[in-house]
């Protein structure tokens, strides 16, 4: 395999860089391969490839080019003699203050107990944000090559680093709708920190998609010819497996029964308009049974990320459980790229994108889809640098109506606040909420329609045998997981066993 080349990097973007932008960053590569020369990765490659493969990966989820040249230098003022104002003289302010940010954003420590440990990576990751989210979206490629170059360290430092990555990076990830990036360090971090699990699940899945992939590949022809002749306008049809983090996390709660994870084959159905969407599910359904409880719009209800599309399980072609997945090509970028996908889609999207950002005071275009970005940095002017306000404020602005909450291993729930017990309980898995009796917060027995607090590790104790839950719960539930699992539990139990 050839190295990668800046050519191939410019070339990699989903919309043509102009050629004033492609000299740029040609530019840009020139100056950081002359800094960089002769310094050398643990792989043995010149520095430079790390450099290129960050810029890379921006390209692909669609950056503007002074994303990518800050990518190109962001380890210039740190590893090499040359400085922030040299690059700030050639590369101007823009730059300067992305590739500070990066170098400022590098300098955190490890220190105290977990929480604070995690809080306090939150806290910067927040200021860089607030700055500019270009500084984060650089960091995570950042982040993800070096976890795919993770194998040349150390054992106890993969570790360390990848628990971070899971930790910090990944929900970061999430919370900007980069699916893509999200999945990718969640799987190399899986590989890191729990190798034998890891190395199970990819057996499972192997041994299925085997068989499976034969199947996958009928069923997308198939849908092809059906959606067709039904007339239904299709862009594309597109079948994927699961990721295998996310894979093994379903696996745990079905006692690693792989016959019981009803979305490890999907088919992703792309349609030209959202009224094409609801027409695709109508048609599909009438021909296959959907599953009960398994039919979600987040079209008209997103998730908290902005993630839209159409989701049912269906008794699909050969008798086989399949999950079906209907959107847009826009929702589909969106899911993929994130927060980047949001002004491929702008008109003169890229000006805009530079306007929201740039420092100059009356040029901010409210974009619908950026408000959260935009609230931030209003809040910022009027709060002003007062550190200490400034990050509690943000906590409860960035995620407003969000909290943190930690399983007694460590995973993280993200839920909305005031939330209970019982909510996270339904978060983890609708058996854990049918069987809860008890909960602990932080160790401490608490009610079951407690609210939790930012942070908190919650325990919840069930008992062993199958049990109904309890119809007072509906009263305090706050999530709509909670709620429906609730009902639909209380009225099957009636079906069975009448009133
Ligand atoms: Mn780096």
């Amino acid at each position: 395999m050839s190295p990668l080349s800046i050519k191939d990097v410019i070339a990699t973007a989903p919309r043509p860089f102009s050629g004033e932008a492609s000299k740029l960053i040609m530019e840009a590569y020139v100056f950081a391969e002359a800094a960089h020369r002769g310094q050398k990765r643990k792989s043995g490659e010149d520095y430079i490839s790390h450099s290129l493969h960050v810029a890379k990966i921006l390209s692909e989820i669609g950056m503007e080019e002074n994303t990518l040249v800050a990518g190109l230098l962001h380890d210039v003022p740190e590893d090499t003699e040359v400085t922030l104002s040299e690059i700030e003289k050639k590369f101007g302010s823009d730059v300067a203050l992305l590739v500070d940010g990066i170098t400022k954003l590098g300098k955190i420590k490890l220190r105290g107990s977990k929480e604070e440990y995690y809080l306090e990576n939150l806290r910067k990751m927040f200021l860089a944000m607030a700055q500019d989210i270009r500084v984060v979206i650089i960091k995570l490629a950042d982040r993800l090559h070096n976890m795919r170059t993770l194998e040349h360290l150390p054992r106890e430092k993969q570790e360390r680093i990848a628990r971070e990555t899971l930790e910090i990076y990944a929900p970061i990830a999430n919370r900007l709708g980069i699916g893509e990036i999200k999945g990718e360090l969640e799987d190399i971090c899986f590989k890191y920190l729990d190798p034998i699990h890891y190395e199970e699940t990819r057996k499972i899945e192997e041994t299925y998609l085997h068989e499976g992939k034969a199947y996958m590949d009928r069923t997308v022809a198939f849908f092809h010819s059906f959606l067709a002749k039904e007339k239904i306008r299709v862009t594309d049809i597109s079948g994927r497996t699961k990721h295998l983090y996310r894979l093994y996390q379903k696996l745990k709660r079905h006692d690693m029964d792989i016959t019981r994870i009803y979305d490890l084959v999907a088919i992703r159905i792309i349609v030209p308009g959202i009224a094409d969407c609801y027409e695709a599910l109508g048609i599909i359904h009438r021909e296959y049974r959907p599953m009960v409880g398994r039919i979600k719009d987040y079209i008209s209800l997103p998730k908290p990320n902005g993630y839209q599309s159409l989701h049912t399980t269906i008794f699909g072609p050969d008798g086989r459980i399949l999950e079906v997945q209907i959107r847009t090509k826009k929702m589909h970028d969106e899911a993929e790229y994130g927060i980047a996908a949001h002004w491929l889609y702008t008109e003169k999207s890229r000006s805009i994108w530079r306007n929201i950002f740039s420092r100059q005071k009356h040029t901010v275009v409210p974009l619908k889809e950026l408000t959260w970005i935009t609230q931030l940095k209003e809040w910022q002017k009027e709060v002003g640098r007062d550190d200490k306000e400034f990050v509690e404020g943000l906590r409860i602005e960035f995620f407003k109506n969000h909290i943190f909450a930690f399983t007694p291993k460590g995973d993280i729930i993200e839920l909305p606040e005031e939330v209970t017990p019982i909510d996270f309980a339904y978060a983890i898995h609708s058996e854990i909420g049918h069987r809860a009796v008890g909960a602990k917060a932080d160790g401490k027995m608490v009610p079951l329609d407690y609210h939790i607090q930012n942070g908190q590790v919650i325990e919840i104790l069930t008992v062993k045998e199958k049990k109904k839950p309890s119809r007072d719960w509906l009263s305090f539930v706050k999530t709509s997981t909670a709620k429906s699992h609730i009902r639909h539990a209380l009225r099957h139990h009636e079906n069975e066993f009448g009133k």
